[in-house]
């Protein structure tokens, strides 16, 4: 398969053309555990495992990288502003690695309801202050940086290149010379490497390093950890576009300017918001929606995971309970439609195929080597140029409705496809089918049980044993299944 991504870097369509012919190195920002991610956050993590499922399914070996920020992030990405895990920590009374831990466990715990395919690495910033350190004495030798006030800054003047990826005049970047807000900074977006004059009294977590005990900038962690597990050039990064003109600028400038490599990455993929009621949903506001907040209104995690794919990356996305309604439905109905496929079909084996697994998609056949009839094919021709073309998974439901709906092919075949469609999409298509036939097998060992006991209750009646009658009936009740005795014997119901 050939795809196509839309670089931020650019601004167009390009070709994916690897570094490494075969392999893609990619790097998605991960969360900054001071609180749940919120399902703005989890659209983001979405679109990170719909890119890697399908390059995945397309044969490429995948090196998904992602970070945990537990340090250095303040709620301005600019340097301004409190700094979001220490002021989590103080509000809820713990360490900042306990509230670290705590959130990262919630964060796995989320993603995986999700069926997001866990990173190949998952790197957590305390432990690579060490690499951050060795990187920015690397920008330093080059000469990008200055010491003021006691932090060490980039000095973007000297990194002409600093506005390329979003489209920021350098003039305007400039503009004031020294920051309003902090004064020892030459332009105004000159980014902090390492802070040692911290502005938080009891700055919790504090590391020695050349330029005196401190801690380091939020963007350092990202460009030191994916060269530290990706090299110094490598494929496609991605992020939320709230990163363009800071992070990932701040980014590509640090990486850029201690390598001297250009490009450090070769694609850029941004994801658009999610957005409540237009507005844009923030962890730092406090009063977001979480996942579980979804789950506890009756909805599943993957009836969210539909309503996620039923957007472009590119576009704006608009929540609400109405179209999460929608999701819902549209899924129970595909699940019903694949449901009744699979009753005309040989039983199914049950699978258990956990989305943490290394790799994460199901061993099915590969599509392309499917020997299927002309209906089916053309249906996942398109289905996987839907993916090609930028990853559109709108497009990508559409092929798997219009399958569904195709009357004129075998219906083996017509699951082998949905199941191989399902390795992106990933809403667990063929575990819901397995865990549905297992449902139905309890219900059936369930109920060969209590007419088993009723047949022992009227012999035991019969034979006046009244005691043994009495204890099976008390005993059926306690499990919630009423006996009623009527004219033409003993019925049983469950009890409502
Ligand atoms: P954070 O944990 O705040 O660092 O954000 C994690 C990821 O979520 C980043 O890639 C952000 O760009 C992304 N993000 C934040 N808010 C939203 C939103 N409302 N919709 C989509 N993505 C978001
Ligand atoms: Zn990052």
């Amino acid at each position: 398969m050939a795809f196509t991504f839309y670089n931020t870097l650019g601004r167009e369509l390009q070709p994916l053309e690897p570094v490494n012919p075969g392999k893609i190195g990619f790097y998605g920002c991960g969360p900054t555990v001071y609180n749940y991610a919120h399902i703005g956050n989890l659209r983001a993590y979405v679109l990170h495992d719909i890119l890697v499922r399908s390059l995945r399914r397309s044969g490429f070996e995948v090196n998904h990288v992602m970070n945990i920020t537990d340090v250095g992030h303040l709620s301005g990405d600019n340097d301004e502003g409190d700094d979001k895990m220490l002021k989590s920590a103080e509000e809820r009374g713990k360490s900042v690695l306990e509230v670290a831990d705590f959130y990262t466990k919630a964060f796995f715990a989320d993603t995986g309801r999700m069926n997001i395919v866990r990173p190949s690495l998952v790197c957590r910033a305390t432990d690579h202050i060490d690499d951050m350190i060795a990187l920015i004495q690397r920008i330093e030798a080059a000469g990008f940086t200055y010491t003021a006030g006691g932090n060490l800054y980039f000095d973007i003047s000297k990194f002409p290149s600093y506005g390329d990826l979003a489209r920021l005049r350098m003039e305007d970047l400039r503009a004031g010379a020294r920051s309003a807000l902090d004064e020892n900074k030459r332009n105004h977006a000159d980014f902090v490497l390492w802070f040692t004059k911290s502005k938080f009294e009891n700055q919790a977590l504090v590391w020695d390093s050349p330029w005196g005990k401190g801690y380091p900038g939020w963007h350092i962690e990202c460009s030191a950890m994916s060269i530290k597990y990706l090299g110094e050039q490598f494929d496609i990064h991605a992020g939320g576009i709230d990163h363009i003109p800071i992070h990932h600028t701040n980014e590509i400038a640090q990486s850029e300017a201690a390598t001297g490599k250009r490009p450090w990455v070769k694609y850029w993929i941004h994801n658009e918001f999610l957005v409540l009621d237009k507005e844009k949903m923030s962890k730092s506001s406090g009063s977001f929606l979480t996942l579980q907040s979804l789950v506890d209104k009756g909805y599943d995690p993957l009836d969210y995971r539909y309503f996620l794919l039923g957007g472009h990356y590119r576009s704006q996305l608009q929540f609400s309970w109405e179209s999460l309604e929608g999701a819902k439905n549209a899924r129970k109905s595909l699940m019903e439609r694949v449901m009744s496929l699979a009753r005309l079909e040989k039983p199914i084996e049950r699978k258990t195929i956990p989305a943490e697994k290394a790799g994460g998609i199901p061993a099915s056949p590969s599509s392309s080597s499917m020997d299927l009839s002309p209906p089916v094919r053309e249906r996942l021709d398109r289905f996987n140029t839907a993916l090609e073309e930028d990853l559109s998974t709108p497009r990508a439901l559409a092929e798997l409705w219009g399958l569904l709906r195709t009357n004129s092919a075998p219906v083996s075949e017509l699951l082998r496809a949905v199941f191989d469609m399902d390795r992106v999409l990933g809403l667990r298509i063929e575990e819901g089918i397995a865990e549905n036939k297992d449902e139905k097998d309890e219900d059936e060992v369930l109920a060969a049980e209590i007419e088993g006991l009723i047949a022992e209750r009227a012999a035991a009646k019969k034979a006046k044993d009244f005691v043994r009658a009495d204890s099976i009936r008390t005993g059926l009740r306690e499990r919630g299944i009423l006996l009623e005795d009527g004219p033409s014997g003993t019925i049983w119901r469950r009890q409502s």
